[in-house]
């Protein structure tokens, strides 16, 4: 199976093409990728309209070069898969309208994918594990606990009630005046600092359940910040690094102790092969991967945290996600709806229908 895959959820304008003849193992062809960052860089986020704008103008281009790139023509595709949400609507309805057109032009088939489900299958994709995996789905918008039980049976185990813990790290940054994207800006420089130093809360982190909270932390960041700011009449170079570590290790106790009772659900019916899987740029950060890894080693799972390209927003993944749909014989619906919201949980919500 040859397809192409459309992205274009937030601010990342992407299309890829991707290959696989089992029993090989897939191949990305192309992974085209183009960032909007210098666009919304003076207005503290992603500004809807921009980013819808500027993928109207990109995805096609985006999608040529993909094509280009991995050599092959429209004739040589056997589908096209599109995020149909959730994200911010402008930009996947963009996206939505473009695959339309060439689905109706060529007369392939197209799967409109969650964007959640393309994070949650990546795993698959790099490298081939089998189901049920337990995910956790950890960047700028998202962070939740997934139990993949197959290419559509997704059980939500638990996430955020508040902030995503990307959000965290740039909302913190932003405090201590450091530099966007707030990860690694934050990582940077705890790591010359004292996670000790400030007793920040850990939310939540007694109720049972893997529900978590990241906005009383910043809240606590902001409150230290003041303190100190008070006292030496200006944020000193160790104090900062104090607070990001501090911040930093209160976020992996968390998410490792979350992590810890999603797995001893997930461990208790089984699995063979039990794999503990890792996605979203949060991901990318060392000690909370770290913590995690030691986590899913004492419970007895494999720990796995793809490529970074892979794990941030791409298009490769939305391409594999219909790939992974079209082999499980999830049903085209003749039409599907640009979801600005869309729950990745089988348990909660049909995952295809009518966009209601
Ligand atoms: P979505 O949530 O829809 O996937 P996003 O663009 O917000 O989209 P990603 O691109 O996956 O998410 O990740 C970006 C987030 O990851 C940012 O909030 C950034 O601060 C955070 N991040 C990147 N590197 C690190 C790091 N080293 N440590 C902590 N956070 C990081
Ligand atoms: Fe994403």
């Amino acid at each position: 199976l040859t397809v192409l895959g459309i992205e274009s959820s937030c601010d990342d304008t992407a299309a890829a093409v991707i290959r696989h003849a089992p029993p090989e193992s897939p191949q990305i062809l192309s992974s085209i990728v183009w960032g909007q960052t210098e666009l919304h860089a003076g207005f503290g986020g992603v500004v809807p309209e921009i980013a819808a704008r500027a993928h109207a103008e990109k995805l096609d281009i985006a999608v040529e070069e993909a094509l280009a790139k991995a050599g092959v023509t429209l004739a040589d595709l056997d589908a096209v898969a599109v995020t149909a949400g959730p994200g911010l609507i402008g930009g996947v309805l963009s996206g939505v309208v473009l695959a339309r057109g060439i689905a109706a032009a060529t007369g392939l088939p197209l799967f409109g994918v969650n964007h959640l489900a393309g994070h949650a299958l990546t795993p698959r994709l790099t490298d081939g594990i089998s189901f049920p995996y337990l995910m956790l789905l950890v960047s700028g918008g998202h962070c939740q606990f997934l139990l993949v039980a197959g290419a559509d049976r997704f059980t939500r185990l638990g996430g955020t009630i508040d902030d995503a813990p990307g959000e965290a790290f740039d909302k913190v940054a932003k405090l201590l005046a450091l530099p966007q994207p707030g990860g690694p800006s934050v990582e940077a420089a705890a790591r010359e600092g004292n996670p000790k130093r400030f007793a920040l809360p850990r939310p939540l982190l007694d109720r049972p359940g893997c529900d978590m909270s990241f906005s009383g932390l910043k809240t606590a960041v902001l409150r230290t910040r003041d303190a100190l700011v008070t006292e030496h009449g200006g944020l000193r170079a160790h104090d900062r690094a104090d607070l990001c570590a501090s911040f930093q290790a209160a976020v992996a106790d968390l998410l490792a102790e979350k992590a810890r009772r999603a797995l001893a659900l997930y461990m208790a019916d089984a699995p063979a092969q039990p794999v503990f899987a890792v996605a979203g740029g949060v991901a990318a950060n060392q000690s909370l991967r770290g913590a995690l890894e030691a986590v899913a080693q004492q419970a007895g799972a494999a720990f796995l945290a793809p490529p970074l390209a892979l794990c941030t927003d791409n298009a490769a993944m939305i391409a594999w996600a219909g790939i992974e749909q079209m082999r499980a014989g999830t049903p085209i619906p003749p039409d599907f709806a640009a979801r600005p919201r869309w729950p990745l949980d089988t348990d909660a919500a049909p995952l295809l229908g009518s966009g209601k």
